[in-house]
């Protein structure tokens, strides 16, 4: 008898912990699913409004206490792109805000009426909330726009007089329009705009560049806020479709949860009644005990028993088992989907990439252009002011660039300035920086060198360019370069750094060309 009540006892555990088995396994495809909706949730906040709100839905209604150790690589470089896109979002969203708020900056100075400074205040407390949601950007600016309309009375041909305005008639309108171009010129940088608005950015720069009367501001905004439109960081119909595409993974995602949910229903509910049956079989199998009087019979009672027990248990496995081959084959495909949207994060990451670099490449050349050069000057200005390492840097002028332009054509022209990069290229050590500044002018930041350093480099770039043999249709070309060379200096800005090195630059075209000449300053 001993030997056969171990026999049921050992089945009855082993049952048991089969059971205990299968409802963790459903609880860690489940809490996954939970990990991941959760950050899909968060990246893609403020992308699209009506999206918005079904992430804010869909947030509430996932609880937070997941502990699954076992988040796998898919699931932690889904992260890794969501924080990315996250990261681009702020800082353009701070450029943003900074640009907006001195332009309200400058309108404050063109009123002190009370009701005036009333609306400024509360529009200046809508810019956070506008530039981290960019479709509420447009609606922003176009109040901004009003608000600046309503100090400027119109005139019967539609245009704003200024001159006589009483109230306003203090101001240095020069000064308030050009402060005000050089706020517009900062919003279009700020502005990621994508390739298809890019000419019209390049056109509205041109514009503001050129000087915006304060009548002319409306229409300038106008087209800014066309400008805000198109700007998303990356081409918008790829954004898109890739949000579209996310979409559907997420709804994916909640489905998957709700099925979970209504099987979790399910599996407590036949759980329940296992229970039931089972606590029946076990009070009858102690009534037997009870009341029994003869060993044969208690025998038989308790083995009729134990297998009504084991008979419930098998059904129930059973059950289990099926269950957990449905939610088996859910999690498989959601894993699938999960795979899909890693594929399509990491296309849309490598042509975020690809267009950055493209804005700090000059095309001619294939050099970094004037805004890598902004970017590098000021973190070498920033290790200065830490670490106080040296650095100088070199601006390079072609000479007489105009008269090969005259004589051989602009095509030829441009073909000297793809072949002086390469010398000059070729001629510095890789950890120098050099790019295209603009027209036929290059700067070079020489890192950790100083003044004397920096100016025998820049000897061995100025031999070098004269003496490479350039030639037009076999016939040889004389190229040469000057150079005027600075060291940083404590309290520098990139400006002032710049300036030196262009006013040396100026004594080397006056001394006669071909020559370096190093700032005393
Ligand atoms: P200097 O020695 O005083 O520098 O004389 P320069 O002729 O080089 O100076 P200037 O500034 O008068 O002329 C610069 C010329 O460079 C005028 C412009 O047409 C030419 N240039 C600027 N950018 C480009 C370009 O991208 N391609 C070509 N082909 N020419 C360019
Ligand atoms: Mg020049
Ligand atoms: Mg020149």
């Amino acid at each position: 008898m001993t030997s056969e009540q171990d026999g049921w006892k050992e089945k009855y555990e082993a049952l048991a912990k089969d059971y205990a088995q299968l409802t963790q396994s459903k609880e860690q495809a489940e809490q996954r699913g939970q990990w991941l909706a959760t950050q899909l949730a968060q990246g893609l906040k403020g992308q699209v409004p009506a999206l918005d709100q079904e992430l804010l839905q869909l947030s509430e209604r996932l609880s937070a206490n997941n502990q699954d150790q076992r988040i796998d690589r898919t699931f932690r470089q889904i992260e890794k792109q969501v924080n990315l896109l996250e990261g681009q979002r702020s800082s353009v969203a701070r450029e943003l805000r900074a640009g907006l708020e001195r332009w309200l900056g400058q309108l404050r100075k063109l009123s002190d009426s009370e009701p005036f400074i009333n609306v400024l205040k509360s529009t200046e407390r809508r810019i956070p909330e506008a530039t981290l949601h960019l479709h509420k950007l447009s609606t922003l600016l176009l109040e901004i726009v009003e608000l600046q309309k309503g100090l400027l009375p119109e005139t019967a041909d539609g245009a704003y007089a200024l001159s006589d305005r009483q109230d306003v008639s203090d101001i240095d309108f020069e000064l308030l329009e050009s402060r005000v171009a050089a706020e517009m010129l900062q919003l279009i940088e700020a502005l990621n705009v994508e390739s298809s608005g890019i000419a019209l950015a390049r056109k509205l720069i041109e514009r503001v560049e050129q000087g915006v009367k304060t009548a002319d501001i409306p229409e300038v905004m106008a087209e800014l806020v066309q400008l805000a439109r198109l700007s998303t960081g990356i081409e918008h119909e790829e954004f898109e479709h890739y949000l579209l595409n996310l979409n559907e993974q997420l709804a994916y995602v909640q489905d998957f949860l709700t099925q979970s949910h209504a099987e979790e229903g399910g599996a407590f509910a036949a759980q329940q009644a296992m229970d039931v049956r089972v606590r029946d079989d076990v009070d009858r199998l102690h009534q037997s005990v009870r009341t029994s009087t003869e060993l044969a019979e208690l025998k038989r009672e308790v083995s009729q028993q134990l297998s009504s027990i084991v008979q419930t248990m098998d059904e129930f496995r059973e059950q289990e088992i099926a269950r957990e081959q449905r939610m088996q084959l859910r999690y498989q495909s959601l894993l699938e989907k999960v795979d899909q949207m890693e594929v399509e994060t990491g296309r849309v990451k490598s042509r975020m990439e690809e267009e950055q670099l493209r804005a700090r490449t000059d095309p001619l050349t294939g050099m970094p252009n004037r805004a890598a050069y902004d970017d590098r000057i000021a973190a070498e200005l920033q290790r200065w002011d830490r670490y106080v390492t040296e650095f100088s840097v070199a601006v390079i002028d072609l000479d007489r660039f105009k008269m090969i332009n005259d004589q051989y054509g602009h095509l030829a022209g441009d073909k000297v300035l793809r072949l002086v990069a390469k010398v000059l290229q070729k001629n510095l050590r890789s950890s120098d920086f050099i790019a295209r500044y603009g027209g036929e002018e290059f700067v070079v930041v020489f890192p950790s060198t100083g003044l004397s350093d920096a100016r025998a480099a820049a000897e061995k770039l100025c031999e070098a360019v004269a003496a490479s043999p350039f030639n037009f249709r076999g016939e040889p070309v004389r190229v040469t370069i000057s150079l005027g060379v600075a060291e940083v200096h404590t309290g520098d800005l990139p400006e002032s750094l710049f300036s030196r090195a262009d006013t040396a630059l100026y004594q080397a075209k006056e001394r006669g060309r071909n020559q370096v000449v190093e700032s005393i300053d």
